[in-house]
């Protein structure tokens, strides 16, 4: 796997892909500052062996040319976090991009214009990524979150690029941590997969039963097992027409030696919200009118002693309906067991948009040993498709 550690950019000029999608409030103040602190180590190895940086992103979804995802609007918080004064070009190819590339000096960083002003980008049009080849010497992809994407400065741009191209340390890591995870794991290895619906997760599941040795199941999409075992789930979501398939997966699960862990107790809730009426239930007999927000205590201590004994730990999904305060108690005793399991020695990652925005929200992002920024990338190398991002890179 070709890194920046394998290149010395001194008066070399990189073209790095970077993921500056991030979100603006009203004023187009820039609200979370993540994404650009991460792409921060790759930046700063360009510069400190005396290379200069051109970056391109793409911001939200624009339809053509739109001012209010402009990337101008985060110049200022990108030039802060960098610490150098970065310049903005107000278009990402042609020839007003090509001279502001061609002026930039070491040290020196520019960032272009919204890639998806133009619907090239999104359609991995090769005259376009051609274009976009020519603002640098040598290419580098640090967007995990867009690697899934057959675009064309995340994947297209690569053929121009021959010998000169590898992936930033941001990238690096993600593809390390899920490798770690599903080819080079310690047992026993725990996948804990919440979140809404199985249908999002069906893929995953299947493919990660070969590599897994507990398959831990929470949030909404535990009560179409639970239907499909025969229980009672009241008004809990649920996805009939899934029955079968998770059926199918309690069966492969068994033939293949994966223990599963549906949680056996519940609280349920009588309405949507905060100050619900809620009940502790057995997991099998929700009454009627009344749906499962969250893991009860019983589950919660099964889930706790599975993740401590475990050495290598994924987690994607949350286990109930976290956004309410009143059913985050079970999303929130699992992020203390995974840093708990972390401070052990085990190995976790944590990934998927929700899980992230949980571990963030609670305070165990550090604390666990990697949380993945792509949500639907990550998904993908969980299902075991190449993405074509990082395929375009090996080629
Ligand atoms: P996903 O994007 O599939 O990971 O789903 C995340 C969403 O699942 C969050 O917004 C949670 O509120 C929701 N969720 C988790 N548990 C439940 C539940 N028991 N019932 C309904 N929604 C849930």
């Amino acid at each position: 796997m070709p890194t920046i550690t394998d290149f010395n950019f001194q008066d070399k000029r990189a073209i790095i892909r970077v993921d500056f999608n991030v979100p603006l409030d009203a004023d187009s103040n820039v609200t979370d500052t993540t994404r650009i602190e991460a792409a921060k180590p790759t930046i700063l190895k360009v510069l400190e062996d005396g290379g200069s940086c051109v970056l391109m992103s793409h911001l939200g979804r624009p339809k053509g040319v739109s001012p209010e995802f402009s990337l101008s609007h985060i110049v200022d918080t990108v030039s802060e976090i960098i610490g150098v004064q970065v310049k903005f070009v107000d278009d990402c190819v042609g020839e007003k991009a090509e001279a502001a590339a061609g002026n930039l000096e070491a040290g020196e960083i520019l960032l272009l214009e919204n890639l998806r002003f133009y619907d090239e980008e999104k359609k991995g049009d090769v005259k376009f990524a051609e274009q976009l080849s020519k603002l640098g010497d040598i290419y580098i992809n640090d967007a995990f979150g867009t690697a899934h994407r057959a675009h064309a400065s995340t994947t297209i741009i690569a053929q121009f690029f021959e010998g000169k191209k590898c992936f930033g340390t941001l990238l690096a890591k993600e593809i390390e941590s899920i490798q770690k995870v599903l080819n080079d794991s310690q047992k026993p290895v725990t996948a804990i997969l919440g979140g809404a619906k199985v249908s999002s997760k069906i893929t995953v599941i299947e493919n990660i039963l070969d590599k897994v040795d507990h398959l831990i199941i929470g949030g909404g999409m535990t009560f179409t097992f639970i239907k499909a075992l025969g229980g009672e789930i009241g008004g809990s979501i649920c996805e009939d027409d899934k029955q079968e398939l998770a059926l199918s997966i309690l069966k492969a699960a068994e033939e293949k030696g994966v223990q599963i862990h549906l949680p056996v107790d519940i609280v349920a809730a009588d309405d949507f919200s905060n100050d619900a009426n809620t009940q502790l239930v057995d997991i099998k007999a929700i009454p009627n009118g009344w749906k499962g927000l969250d893991v009860g205590p019983k589950a919660i201590q099964e889930i706790h002693e599975v993740v401590m004994k475990s050495k290598t730990i994924l987690w994607n999904g949350p286990l109930g309906v976290f956004e309410l305060e009143s059913f985050a108690k079970g999303t929130i005793a699992l992020g203390n067991s995974i840093a708990e399991s972390t401070a052990n020695g085990c190995f976790s990652l944590v990934g998927g948009g929700d899980s992230v925005a949980a571990v963030k929200q609670f305070g165990f992002a550090d604390k666990v040993s990697y949380v993945s920024t792509g949500g639907g990338a990550m998904l993908e190398m969980l299902e075991g498709k190449t993405l074509p991002g990082i395929a375009a890179m090996l080629k």
